[in-house]
């Protein structure tokens, strides 16, 4: 049977994971080894139950007698903490997917990478933060990583077995998010329930505000580069506010191959689930009549400066990423705190790089999770409001 876990159960993209698992057969039809969530007790007992994992982790230690307690009499284990985080993903498993929002997803990754398993990669901060590392690692395991990201499977599905050489350029489209069509002088006040509503998709609040400021296309230019190998210059972003093309390969000879759906994040996981075999999925199929037309517009990158910034960051390469997404991270929780302006962030971020290049430059590319994390941390500290 195959045995597989989900790191960040609980959210967004892991509760759907879990769907999709219930739709595959459940327990009939795998072994779940980890199930692990942070704040939401009740929710990762629930899953674990029904889901008969051999043991539940919440990544907070002054949860665990909750944890316990929710979980009593179902034979799953509890455990909870850092430890028990990279335990549980040291724990033999054949596919991983890692769905904790942030850097904090990059430790579990790397040990569930490290123990041999496909790692089913949502977690886009890893790739950012440490692409070399994370290919580095799954090299050396003799396994594969694939993309979750909903662009990223497209891409990862329409250039198939395509030579790269071939390949004139790739296109990511992005929905624009809760701000697109506001007038630029509005943003400075837009308040964090505005900035936490997506057009199209149901996700994270995270994603959903680093959506409206296009951080989250940003880090997802960078996440190709490293997922691909692509040069900066032949990764596009194409604004499309219907979310219905997600990604797009174009090719020397003129053609371009895209990949369209529903904007359902089952199709993804599901994808990379079943990978390399495709099977029927819960998701609706597309009907291109009733939906009648699709819209496209260049992005503007006076409203998104986060854009120009990843073409900045890949351009400094070695710790660039790491710093990039932590000063991202930072302000994107003093902003969830009412500490900066929706419109602070991007100069804040912008900032820590300056500063901390001329300091020094970045370095090489991290090779080791400690590297990674001196560069979070230092970074964190610049761009603390
Ligand atoms: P959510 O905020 O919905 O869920 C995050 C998960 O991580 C939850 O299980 C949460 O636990 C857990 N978690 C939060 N903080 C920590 C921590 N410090 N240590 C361990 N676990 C933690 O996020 P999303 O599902 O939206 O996003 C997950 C990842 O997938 C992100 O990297 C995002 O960029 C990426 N992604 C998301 C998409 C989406 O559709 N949502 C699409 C493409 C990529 P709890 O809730 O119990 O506190």
């Amino acid at each position: 049977m195959r045995r597989i876990s989900i790191f960040g159960a609980t959210g967004s993209v892991g509760a759907n994971g879990v769907d999709l698992i219930r739709h595959a057969g459940g327990p009939a039809a795998y072994h779940v080894v980890a199930l692990t969530g942070g704040r939401n007790i009740a929710r990762l007992a629930r899953m674990a139950r029904e889901l008969q994992a051999e043991i539940a982790v919440t990544a907070h230690e002054e949860l665990l007698d909750d944890l316990r307690a929710a979980l009593e009499g179902s034979g799953v284990e509890a455990a909870a903490g850092e430890a028990a985080l990279m335990e549980a993903a040291g724990r033999p498993a054949d596919w991983v997917l890692s769905a904790i929002v942030g850097a904090a997803g990059l430790a579990p990754g790397l040990a569930a990478l490290s123990q041999g398993g496909v790692l089913a990669l949502a977690n886009k901060e890893s790739l950012v933060c440490a692409g070399a590392l994370l290919r580095r690692t799954g090299k050396a395991a003799g396994t594969t990583i694939l993309p979750v990201d909903s662009e990223h499977s497209a891409l990862f599905q329409a250039l198939g077995a395509e030579n790269l050489d071939s390949v004139k350029d790739v296109t990511i489209t992005a929905s624009g998010g809760a701000f697109r069509d506001w007038p630029l002088e509005r943003l400075a006040a837009a308040t964090v329930a505005q900035a936490s509503t997506h057009p199209n998709w149901a996700m994270g609040q995270r994603i959903t505000i680093d959506s409206a400021s296009m951080f989250n296309k940003a880090m997802e230019v960078i996440e190709a580069k490293e997922f691909f190998g692509l040069g900066p210059d032949r990764i596009k972003v194409l604004v499309h506010p219907e979310s219905i093309i997600h990604a797009m390969v174009t090719h020397h000879d003129g053609g371009s191959i895209a990949h369209l759906g529903a904007p359902d994040m089952r199709h993804a996981i599901g994808y990379a689930l079943h990978w390399p075999t495709r099977r029927p999925l819960p998701v609706p199929a597309l009907d291109l009549a009733a939906l009648g037309a699709l819209t496209f517009r260049a992005p503007d990158e006076v409203r998104w400066p986060a854009l120009r910034l990843a073409r900045e960051v890949m351009a400094a390469g070695g710790a660039a990423g790491a710093v990039f997404n932590a000063a991202k991270e930072q302000a994107l929780d003093d902003f969830i705190a009412g500490r900066v302006r929706f419109t602070d962030m991007a100069p804040r971020v912008e900032a820590v790089l300056a500063d901390l290049s001329a300091e020094g430059d970045f370095g090489a590319d991290p090779d080791s999770l400690e590297a990674v994390l001196h560069w979070d941390r230092r970074a964190r500290r610049k761009a603390a409001a």
